[in-house]
């Protein structure tokens, strides 16, 4: 059967393009964080959305799931294979064309697997933006970042990546290929069911291409770095920011000390500032000029009123460039720690003090040694909080704690990087039961027979059970 099936992938897609050896699949069979390892039937590369739809009916009929996979990026194991060698890894990277390009109504239209950073630096060309910034997007694919519904640096003012697509062709489950490829800003034609891929995690088909929406690109930017003594001043700060650039406002992002000390000791970086117990990054960017003078009070105005403790405007492209390695560096810095216990949180940001104080409290009641490498878009009221076990191995209680004071500040346990496996047990110990019911509605109707990501975001079936 299997034999069967690698022949008829390769008389799709080229011998070349159906991969089997061990060592040609190992960059497909583990996740970004090198945790979860998976050992795929075999990886397949198709070059077209044609022979997308043929390796899915190819693949039904010989009762193989698939993996869905773009840049591997992901930090939920959402594209990574299980581990009984019975599931083919789908990926989309020969898919990578620019369609179109359209300067005036401001869209590209791009197969899936194009590089996150090609597409942006094509619009730039064109005077556009592509609004989704984040540190993996020299990696990360199109159909990654819309099956994560990726959010980034930017979506305080641009929103998540849902907020981009007009339109997306996708492949479902029998092969059909669904061309809703509109270039359309308005269409209230029936259920906007693009949605429901957008963020699906490879669950209920294959995105093979999308048209996005760009914006003008920024002509101005203006980066400062500030430090704080707590996160309720942070968010007063937050509200002067508003007040002072307005919906200039492109980022806000919040740098804990102890990652910030992170960064110092592994990236060789070191902040201009004094220190405070946090740090803020801000951004604002706009088409027209004169930010800097706003930025410029927004500081003064902070020390006048005793929010911040130091801070700095960058006065170069070079010096933007260094306050945001600051940032960047922090996942990097932390993987040569050791490795922390991460969370990708949100919570409403009235609550944001409350909630820090209620997990910080239980994880240190747990876990006496822990450390808290906090950083994130706190403007988004999304922080990642990760969690230094230093050797401790309660691991799991560590993560009930931290996610039940999200629950009990009605918050969310994914507020980018999705459920994937990661987070699966959590979700189904967490999410109200109508809400996984909805959601097992929506994979039974659109992947009745549970072919696509197997154990992703919701339990995997028994072959021929409902979900
Ligand atoms: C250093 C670093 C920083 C990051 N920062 C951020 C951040 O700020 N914000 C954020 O949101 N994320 C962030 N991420 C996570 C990651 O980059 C994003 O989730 C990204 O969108 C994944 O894209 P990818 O192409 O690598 O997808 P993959 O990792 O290959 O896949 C991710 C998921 O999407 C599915 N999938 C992929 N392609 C398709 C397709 N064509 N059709 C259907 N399903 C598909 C997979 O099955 C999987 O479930 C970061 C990751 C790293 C490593």
């Amino acid at each position: 059967m299997t034999t069967l099936l690698i022949k008829t992938l390769r008389d799709i897609c080229g011998a070349a393009h159906v991969l089997t050896e061990a060592a040609d699949i190992e960059p497909y069979a583990t996740d970004w964080k090198r945790t979860t390892r998976g050992k795929p039937l075999c990886v397949v590369r198709p070059a077209d959305c044609q022979a997308v739809a043929a390796v899915v009916k190819a693949c039904r009929s010989h009762s193989a799931s698939i993996v869905p996979q773009g840049g591997n990026t992901g930090l939920a194991a959402g594209a990574t294979p299980g581990e009984d060698a019975d599931e083919v890894v789908l990926s989309l990277t020969r898919m990578k064309a620019i369609r179109a390009l359209d300067p005036v109504a401001m869209t590209v239209e791009v197969e899936a697997g194009a590089i996150l950073q090609v597409v942006k630096e094509e619009a730039e060309k064109h005077g556009r933006l592509l609004p989704v910034s984040l540190a993996a997007e020299g990696s990360a694919t199109i159909g990654g970042i819309v099956s994560t519904n990726a959010g980034g640096i930017n979506v305080l003012r641009y929103g998540m990546t849902r907020a981009l697509v007009l339109g997306l062709e996708v492949v479902l489950s029998d092969g059909t290929i669904v061309d809703g490829l509109r270039h359309l800003r308005k269409d209230n034609a029936g259920y906007d069911w693009k949605q429901v891929f957008v963020g699906a995690e490879g669950t209920l088909g294959i995105v093979t291409a999308a048209v996005l929406r760009l914006v003008p690109l920024p002509r101005e930017t203006v980066t400062a770095l500030l430090s704080v003594a707590d996160v309720g001043t942070a968010l007063t700060l937050f509200a002067l920011a508003q007040d002072t650039v307005g919906e200039a406002l492109s980022a806000f992002e919040l740098i804990s000390a102890t990652s910030i000390d992170l960064v110092e000791r592994h990236a060789g970086l070191k902040s201009p500032i004094a220190a405070g117990e946090w740090y803020l990054l801000l951004e604002a960017a706009s088409s027209l000029s004169g930010l800097e003078p706003a930025m410029e009070k927004l500081l003064s105005d902070a020390f006048e009123q005793g929010l911040a403790l130091d801070g700095v405007v960058a006065s170069s492209r070079q010096q933007a460039q260094a306050l945001w390695e600051l940032r960047e560096h922090v996942t990097e810095a932390e993987a040569r720690e050791g490795g922390g216990l991460k969370h990708d949180i949100s919570v409403p940001l009235g609550a944001m003090a409350d909630f820090l104080a209620e997990a910080g409290n239980a994880v240190s009641e747990i876990c006496p040694g822990a450390g808290f490498n906090i950083f994130g878009h706190l403007g988004d009221g999304n922080l990642h909080y990760n969690v230094l076990l230093n050797g401790a191995k309660n691991a799991d209680a560590v993560n009930r704690a931290v996610h039940d004071a999200v629950v009990n500040h009605r918050g969310s346990i994914s507020a980018e990087h999705g459920i994937g496996r990661y987070r699966l047990s959590e979700w189904l110990r967490t999410k109200p039961e109508s809400e996984q019911r909805l959601s097992r509605a929506i994979k039974q109707a659109i992947d009745p027979e549970g072919l696509f990501n197997p154990g992703k975001l919701l339990p995997k079936q028994a072959k021929g059970d409902a979900v």
